[in-house]
């Protein structure tokens, strides 16, 4: 079978599986990886110091699998209908007292539902080959520059907001990697197609864009609430709004994400309680309720006393009086963050 033959396959295999995109990149050096080192130098990772181990290897996919020839990238989107729409028709409209959590995280972990469908196309594609070959999975779990790789497949072009952008899937897409020994025939990259469009730029709360196409994590929401372990810096907490898990703030406002379709995927189905958040429950969380909540979500990378101290800034910042009664409790709560991150948001409500 030649590899145009072999490419093919894979791609209507991807398809029948429910995947959205899929491309091929060859499995050779990045030239993104000269743009991921200067943002690393530039120390816009904050403190994801897991961002600047293996930055070789990163840039180099072939060191992570022997006689590497390939690398199938697929892009699953968990675009809701709603999010057709831009940030000021979809701002909050359920009332004070609920909170914002970022799309990819209303319905079971990606890495879960991504990881399924790529090991049963590797599956079927063992069952369809006549001729053994290696494959290595990735979904956001190795030293991969999984948007460079995307691009260099042409699933989309690095967009100003720094996130993968399709023309057809917009930007509400979860990647993942085949890295295999396959020769297979490769995708073109796509061009970019931002054009003079500056949206998300200028929508960004806490202006973590320094330039297009520069986003530094120490300002993001999403760096903020899902991994950033201390109190949040006061002058940042009034950026956040109502966001208590992630951010989607520059994406609800690009204009190639009011036309894409919505996603098919049932697994991103909301789950009951996160699209929503009650702050006052959250503000509380305890153990059990935060297992229970989080269970199979991606919404478990934060831990308990992170989400209670995004619930207990986001009540503060929505003026949610209801909220009183529960960070009244977490202003003595044992751990000082929350106590403080309570103090806070109870000094913002006594505010006339
Ligand atoms: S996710 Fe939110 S905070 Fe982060 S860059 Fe985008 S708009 Fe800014
Ligand atoms: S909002 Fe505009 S500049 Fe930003 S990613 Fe979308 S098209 Fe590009």
């Amino acid at each position: 079978m030649s590899p145009a033959v072999r490419s093919l396959l894979v791609k209507t295999l991807g398809r029948e599986l429910g995947l959205s995109r899929v491309g091929i990149a060859p499995a050779a050096p990045l030239p993104g990886a000269t743009y991921y080192k200067s943002w690393l130098r530039r120390g816009y990772h904050a403190g994801m110091g897991y961002l600047a181990r293996n930055v070789e290897r990163r840039a180099a996919p072939a060191s992570l699998l022997e006689g590497a020839r390939s690398i199938i990238c697929a892009a699953l989107s968990y675009q809701s209908s709603s999010a057709n729409r831009p940030h000021a028709e979809t701002a909050p409209q359920a009332g004070p007292a609920t909170g914002r959590v970022a799309r990819y995280a209303h319905g079971r972990d990606y890495h879960l539902v991504l990881r399924e469908r790529l090991e049963t196309l590797v599956e079927r594609l063992r069952q369809r080959l006549a001729e053994p070959f290696e494959a290595r999975l990735f979904v956001d779990t190795g030293p991969l520059l999984e948007r460079e790789l995307a691009a260099a497949a042409g699933l989309g072009w690095i967009a100003k907001n720094t996130m993968l952008l399709s023309r057809e899937l917009g930007s509400y897409t979860v990647l993942g990697e085949v890295l295999t020994t396959l020769e297979l025939a490769h995708d073109a990259p796509e061009t970019d197609h931002c054009g003079s469009c500056t949206r998300c730029l200028d929508a960004c709360p806490t202006g973590a864009f320094p330039a297009p196409y520069q986003m530094d994590a120490s300002r993001c929401i999403s760096y903020l609430t899902i991994e950033h372990r201390g109190p949040v810096d006061p002058g940042l907490r009034k950026g956040l709004g109502g966001w208590v898990f992630g951010c989607d703030i520059c994406q609800e406002v690009c204009p190639w994400n009011r036309e894409a379709p919505p996603a098919t995927e049932p697994g991103f189905a909301p789950k009951p309680g996160l699209a929503a958040p009650s702050l006052g429950e959250w503000i509380g969380l305890q153990e059990e309720a935060y297992r229970l909540l989080t269970r199979g979500t991606a919404v478990r990378r934060a831990k308990r006393g992170m989400l209670r101290r995004n619930a207990a800034l986001a009540a503060g910042n929505t003026g949610d009086r209801s909220s009183i009664p529960a960070l009244k409790l977490a202003a003595q709560d044992a751990d000082p963050m929350i106590a403080e991150a309570a103090m806070w948001a109870l000094r913002k409500l006594e505010e006339p």
